[in-house]
């Protein structure tokens, strides 16, 4: 998970956006109103069509395509942008209705990939999990129930609105992903749990996923360290190993940047051998700044 900066985001919304999204809400207060019991209504305020759906074409673009929650860049699909504070319901807490209030709130908006969106079952995909309507948190008494503001709650999902949350994971070298050793050292505190339970609802564990980062962070590695090889060929005089070292560094420069798949975990395999390789501690302190 990178950083999403809000402000990127409030830089690429429709002009027209704050007015569209007032006057949803107004509408959507009406429906509340008269059937409160129907929440299905959410969707379908906006002549059929949520108003949401035009932001998907920007949201992507704005990272290449990628999953904000798991860096996966999504193919072949809707591009579902998901509520982080669920809409229609709370999924363990019966009595709460969504956070409706919220549907329209771009604040309240992530792009995702439809393993990180929806809950799916182990049978389907190998592994339970998918961000349906959860929204676990750390004290549920400070749940926010009613229309209002949410700065009470202590979420236990990482939100890549949060630069503090994105640092929570720790990518192993073979793909696999935990809860930051060092800032989640306490296993009791609410960094570990916000780590561990949003691994689970992410699906960030699930096997194909695992495999695809393990195995770039293989040819990372494999090209960090040949990097070193052939920086010392050329120190000796090959002038063709300069070139291949060349360009190793565009293609690590490019792999640690916010655009590209899962360029946390290539950061962290980077880190794994900042200490015995050059070109690992090179990429670290000039494209990510250390
Ligand atoms: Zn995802």
């Amino acid at each position: 998970m990178r950083h999403i900066p809000k402000a990127e985001v409030k830089a690429i919304l429709p002009e027209d956006w704050n007015e569209k999204s007032t006057a949803a809400l107004e509408k959507l207060e009406g429906v509340y109103a008269n059937d409160p019991e129907d929440k299905r209504k959410i969707s379908k305020t906006i002549d059929g069509n949520t108003l949401w759906s035009k932001l998907r074409a920007p949201f992507a673009k704005l990272r290449n395509n990628k999953c904000w929650y798991c860096e996966s860049i999504i193919k072949r699909s809707h591009k579902p942008i998901d509520h982080y504070r669920p809409k229609n319901a709370v999924r363990d807490c019966s009595n709460h209705g969504g956070y409706w209030w919220l549907a329209y709130d771009w604040e309240n908006y992530r792009l995702c990939c439809t393993y990180c969106n929806s809950f799916g079952k182990e049978e389907t995909r190998g592994v339970a999990g998918g961000k349906g309507t959860e929204f676990p948190l750390w004290e549920e008494k400070s749940r926010q129930c009613t229309r209002g503001s949410c700065a009470g709650e202590r979420p236990l999902l990482l939100d890549p609105f949060k630069k503090a949350d994105t640092s929570l994971l720790w990518f192993e070298s073979n793909g696999n992903v935990i809860p930051h050793p060092t800032k989640c050292e306490d296993t009791d505190g609410y960094a570990y749990k916000k780590a561990e339970v949003s691994i689970a609802i992410y699906n960030l564990r699930e096997d194909d996923l695992k495999e695809c980062r393990g195995t770039l962070c293989d040819e990372i590695e494999t090209k960090a360290r040949n990097s070193d090889k052939y920086y010392a060929k050329y120190l000796n005089g090959d002038a063709m190993a300069y070139e291949a070292w060349e360009d190793n560094l565009e293609f690590l420069s490019k792999a640690v940047g916010k655009n590209a798949e899962y360029s946390k975990a290539v950061v962290h395999t980077l880190m794994h051998i900042r200490n015995e390789c050059e070109m690992a501690n090179t990429i670290l302190e000039e494209c990510v700044g250390g």
